[in-house]
């Protein structure tokens, strides 16, 4: 081992994890270094993930929309359309992203280090450069935050070229006719009806009954009847059996129905496993649970003193808003600095077309849980704004306690969903009675209204269960 460089705090992984770690960590005082195997910034979500498939829904909006508007425009895509086409501004975005991080890492004086890492000891990791140059770095304070890439099942043989992950699907040089999407999770859904919305004829394969099962059955049905009034296909409760290329001209999936789907591309979305494979964290001591992740306590630190995680590397719900956030809290908790209240309820947000967003617990677990909860509903069509934008196919759900008062979950289908869970965020967070959205005024016409829609209804129901009582 050469002489180790000593660090108050070592972070493994560029991704929102990682990134936001190093910069709180620098802001106290610390001394920082970032290890980054790969040459760009921003793990998954900026190079692989997030941003380019929210680029390319952007344009599938668009596409959609104009073609919804026949008597605006009569738009039709071009037979031969390039994917690159289609994510014109993703390098944009990209590049604008990677340089406002380096900076950003500049500024707060994070060392930035090139290079794969493994662990030597649980204080000692090695960095080994493109050059093959190895260098050890040491500390007391290691934050893990290598991230997820996408599972491969055995019997699906991803080959990048017909066969597609989630990882390498966005390297297709053209849009397909057909696409096989193996998963109901939320890659496949977004993915699904991104490639749907853009003309693909896209079968989507699992083997649940719904896409996106901890959501409740009527939301996941909004998003399969608009999927499917897309000409998409949903074959929910089936095995796939055998996956290949035939060498000419399809994949062909085999179901345990007895049915074949052909398709000229497949994009698996299987779940992702933990990056952890190059860290060698046995060497620090530290192993994997049942589940290929590493367990972390409340302060987001594993069984090894002073080695923490955060991020996909400890799973659920493997979001980049919430990895952010664990990786700022596990440097706060590492170097003992304050980091403020913390509020366990995130939100889930889905970009699917439409797209599905979600707080606390749904109806489901609600009444599994507590039985005889009250429930309102509010649908877009029954909302001003849900009329005059053609946002028709949307629903907001509002979940209370037994006394019908406290909230206990909301969740939206429909466009502007992601944004929309905010306003019921903050209600949860503070704890506020269902009521705050019937005394509050809202901008009319909004689709923000719906939760006063909903609310109402709820307030309807408690008054005449307590003229019963
Ligand atoms: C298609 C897709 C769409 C998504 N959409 C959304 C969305 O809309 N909203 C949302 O919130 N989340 C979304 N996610 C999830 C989000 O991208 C991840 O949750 C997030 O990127 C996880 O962040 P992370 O910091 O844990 O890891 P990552 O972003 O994976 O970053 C890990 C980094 O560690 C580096 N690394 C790994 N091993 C080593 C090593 N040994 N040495 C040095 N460096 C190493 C990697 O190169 C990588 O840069 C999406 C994911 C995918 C795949």
């Amino acid at each position: 081992m050469n002489t180790p460089i000593a660090y108050d705090m070592l972070v493994i992984g560029s991704g929102p994890a990682g990134q936001k770690a190093a910069v709180e960590a620098a802001r106290s005082g610390a001394s920082v270094a970032l290890i980054e195997k790969t040459r760009k910034l921003g793990g998954a979500c900026v190079q692989r993930g997030t941003i380019p498939s929210k680029t390319l829904r952007e344009n599938a909006l668009r596409v959609r929309n104009m073609r919804m508007n026949a008597q605006l425009s009569n738009f039709k895509l071009a037979e031969d359309t390039e994917l690159a086409t289609l994510i014109t501004r993703l390098n944009n975005v990209l590049n604008a992203h990677d340089e406002y991080m380096r900076k950003q890492l500049e500024r707060t004086q994070v060392n930035l280090i090139h290079g794969r890492a493994r662990f030597l000891s649980p204080q000692d990791v090695e960095v080994e450069s493109v050059r093959g140059e190895k260098q050890t770095y040491s500390s007391g304070h290691i934050l893990i935050a290598t991230g997820s890439h996408p599972r491969k099942p055995p019997d699906i043989p991803v080959d990048h070229e017909h066969l597609f992950d989630s990882d390498s699907i966005l390297s297709m040089m053209y849009l397909p006719k057909s696409l096989t999407v193996l998963g109901g999770g939320v890659i496949a859904s977004e993915y699904a009806s991104i490639f749907q919305a853009l003309g693909v004829s896209v079968t989507m394969i699992d083997k649940y009954p719904h896409p996106l099962g901890f959501l409740d059955n009527d939301l996941t049905q909004t998003f399969l009847n608009d999927f499917t009034q897309m000409g998409g296909t949903w074959k929910g409760n089936t095995k796939v059996t055998r996956c290949y290329w035939n060498g000419m001209d399809a994949v062909i999936t085999e179901c345990d129905d007895g049915t074949e789907v052909r398709s000229e591309k497949l994009l698996c979305a299987a779940g992702r496993v933990a990056n952890v494979k190059e860290l060698e964290i046995s060497n620090a001591g530290l192993q994997l649970n049942e589940r290929g992740l590493i367990d972390v306590d409340d302060q987001l630190e594993t069984q090894v003193r002073g080695i923490y995680a955060a991020g996909d590397v400890i799973g659920p719900p493997s979001l980049a808003s919430a990895s952010m956030e664990q990786g700022r809290r596990a440097a706060c908790n590492s170097l003992e600095i304050t980091s403020g209240v913390v509020h366990s309820v995130i939100p889930a947000g889905i970009y699917s077309i439409p797209e599905l967003s979600s707080i606390g617990i749904s109806e489901t677990q609600a009444r599994e849980k507590f039985g005889d909860v009250f429930v309102g509903v509010a649908r877009f069509d029954e909302i001003a704004r849900g009329q005059i934008s053609g946002a028709l196919n949307g629903m907001l759900k509002i979940v209370c306690d037994t006394d019908g008062k406290t909230i206990l979950g909301i969740m939206i289908v429909g466009e502007g969903a992601t944004e929309l869970i905010h306003i019921g965020q903050m209600a949860l967070i503070n704890n506020s009675p269902v009521d705050i959205f019937v005394e509050t005024v809202f901008n009319f016409p909004t689709l923000a209204e719906a939760y006063r829609a909903a609310a109402l209804e709820i307030i309807h129901q408690r008054k005449i269960n307590s003229s019963r009582s």
